[in-house]
């Protein structure tokens, strides 16, 4: 099996941020610890969409063929299998 691996056009970073727009973000608060911070347990999210794909070091935004930027995670996955960057 080989993995492919995205690779920033721009400065080559290997990792792709998704980005989300209208997602609900739950997250309990279990207590106060002794200086008064909060104390977080579990977070959950719901709903939302893929606004784009970014790389994670630079911001580009990753675009197909004919500019628009992708949305779709199959669209991302063919993006990356023609790229054809493997290791
Ligand atoms: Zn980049």
């Amino acid at each position: 099996m080989s993995i492919k691996k995205f690779k920033c056009e721009k400065c080559g970073c290997r990792v792709v941020d998704e980005v989300m727009v209208n997602v609900t973000q739950t997250t309990e608060i279990v207590g106060v610890d002794e200086d008064g911070l909060l104390m977080y347990g579990k977070s959950d999210t719901d709903g939302g969409k893929i606004s784009c794909f970014q790389c994670k070091k630079c911001g580009k935004v990753i675009r197909d063929k004919e500019d628009k930027s992708i949305t779709l995670l199959k669209e991302l996955a063919e993006f990356i299998i023609k790229q054809g960057t493997g290791k």
